[in-house]
């Protein structure tokens, strides 16, 4: 029999949307809460959007991301699941929030807009997708738009993201041509109606013969002639839809609609059900976690700031792996080696938050830390165990950290661990003169950091420009010849916080130099190898 704990851990369903900014990643989200009944009208759904990429208004910078506190998660429960959507940010400044956040999901809804088709960020965060082989889902959006022709479309997807896909469904018509889609899986026809506000049911028709005159009477004669020679060109191109394959990452179904009409959306949310992954198992140094362990264990993807200068505290975002997490019970902080219990474990909804007494394996949940945390730390019942896959990647932007103000040294030095910790950058030492430098994903962090050292810990930074390409994490098999290139090399080595050597390359001449003269160092873009 399936104790309560397995039976509420097989109805979490754990995924991120991802989306290069503008695609429709707010708009999707939106409308899919609408359908789970956690918000009651459109419009509930704050973007999470750093609208600005100039430095000028730190304020805002922080009310937005005060925002994305609120849509850290979404739950909500449909068709007897419990959906749980991670929020990520699209700003690609941000992308280091959203990789780690990618390592606390199961998988992944990817939009991507009609019109523009594979976009950078897109490219990205997929990438990191596939690393993990996390399952994938297409959703194309703006369908009420003119856009790029469905076949080149997913030839694009393929080629930009490498992902193979199988559509199921297909577009009849686009932009002021749009009637709708044909279902493949379904072989029904669901007829688009614009500005479906509040959701109503779309209006389906079976046809399982596409020869069937009746489609013509219903479409017309040039749609519907196009529509069966496309039909059959899919099933002669693409394999049939397999499930398991899909689960291994191997294949992304593909759906069309227009997230901003509520067209598609349901269609997109009933096979999502049906077919995306329960929580997955997580690998540890130690050991596979299976989520159906009796004990609990989870891990912090996530550390936010709390906003509001009356409450110091930050919010630290546990994933689930394992078991069930309970209120007010000890559990083991295995990096600090010591035991923590929360009292107001938190979990958030569209559009409130409460404090929860128990949640399950794929369940996130905020608790509320002084400093504790740092991303990747691990709780358990007692076992020592580290997640794996929470690195930190190579940044490409960088700064010289200077103390602007002496008498304020040791606020400077805490708030700068604290950021740290809490993912916004990285810091690197470098051994020859003990220069502290700041690297980044990107330049909009250096403006973070420096109004938070301000506000947050009364600290003045100044930053000096410093001359680099790329910091990347060095290792060899051969200990001695790691000395000798870190002798060779002193002016380039630091050490980043948790003491890793780090080679700092001036440009990628230099780092392909090192490269060819060094063949037996490896030299990495993550931490994690
Ligand atoms: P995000 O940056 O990915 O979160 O994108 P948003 O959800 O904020 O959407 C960006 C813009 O596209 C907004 O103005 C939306 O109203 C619009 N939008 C979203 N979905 C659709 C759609 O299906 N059709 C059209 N025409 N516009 C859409």
């Amino acid at each position: 029999m399936m104790t309560k704990q397995n039976s509420e851990i097989a109805k979490r369903r754990t995924f991120g949307i991802v989306a290069h900014p503008d695609a429709g990643k707010t708009t999707l989200t939106e409308k899919l809460l609408l359908f789970g009944g956690a918000i009651q009208e459109a419009g509930a759904v704050k973007s999470n959007k750093i609208k600005k990429s100039t430095t000028s208004d730190f304020m805002e910078i922080e009310r937005q991301r005060g925002i994305s506190v609120a849509t850290s998660v979404m739950a909500f429960d449909y068709a007897g699941k419990k959906i749980n959507i991670l929020d990520t940010p699209g700003h690609k400044d941000f992308a280091e929030d959203t990789y780690r956040t990618l390592t606390a999901v199961d998988s992944v809804i990817v939009v991507i807009d009609v019109a523009k088709g594979v976009e950078e960020q897109t490219e990205k965060l997929v990438e990191v997708c596939r690393m993990r082989k996390t399952p994938v889902i297409v959703f194309i959006n703006k369908m009420d738009r003119p856009g790029k022709e469905a076949f080149d479309l997913l030839d694009e997807v393929e080629q930009k993201l490498f992902l193979k896909v199988v559509p199921l469904s297909w577009p009849i018509g686009m932009g002021d041509r749009f009637q709708g889609v044909y279902n493949l899986f379904e072989e029904r026809i669901v007829l688009f109606r614009p500005d479906n506000k509040q959701g109503r049911p779309e209006e389906t028709i079976e046809f399982t013969d596409l020869e069937d005159p009746g489609l013509v009477r219903l479409i017309g004669q040039d749609a519907a002639d196009e529509l069966r020679e496309e039909v059959e060109m899919i099933r002669g191109v693409y394999p049939a839809f397999d499930r398991e394959v899909y689960l291994r990452g191997g294949v992304s179904p593909v759906f069309f609609g227009s997230a901003v009409n509520n067209f598609g959306v349901k269609e997109l949310l009933d096979c999502f059900v049906r077919i995306a992954p329960p929580p997955l198992p997580r690998p540890t140094e130690e050991r596979q976690v299976e989520p159906n362990e009796e004990q609990f264990a989870g891990f912090v993807f996530k550390i936010h700031a709390n906003m509001d200068p009356r409450h110091r505290d930050r919010i630290a975002f546990l994933r689930i792996c394992s078991g069930t997490f309970e209120r007010n019970t000890n559990y083991l902080h295995v990096r600090q080696g010591r035991k923590l219990k929360f009292a107001n474990p938190t979990s958030f909804m569209a559009d409130r938050k409460e404090v929860i007494d128990a949640a399950y394996a794929g369940d996130v949940v905020g608790l509320y830390d002084s400093g504790n945390f740092k991303i990747g730390d691990t709780l358990t019942e007692g076992e020592e165990l580290h997640f794996k896959g929470i690195p930190s990647f190579s940044p490409e932007q960088f700064r010289r950290v200077v103390n602007g103000d002496p008498m304020k040294s040791k606020q400077l030095a805490k708030g700068i661990d604290q950021l740290m910790d809490e993912g916004v950058a990285q810091l690197f030492t470098r051994g020859v003169d003990n220069a502290q430098i700041i690297g980044t994903v990107g330049a909009l962090q250096f403006d973070v950091i420096q109004y938070r050292l301000e506000h947050e810990y009364g600290a003045t930074v100044i930053y000096e420009p410093i001359n680099l390409h790329k910091a990347l994490w060095v290792s060899s098999a051969d200990q001695k010849a790691l000395d000798a290139f870190a002798e060779r090399r002193r002016q380039q080595i630091a050490l980043d916080k948790e003491g890793r050597m780090v080679y700092l390359a001036e440009s990628a001449w230099t780092l392909q130099m090192a490269k060819d003269n060094h063949p037996e160092i490896v030299f990495h873009q993550t931490s994690e190898f």
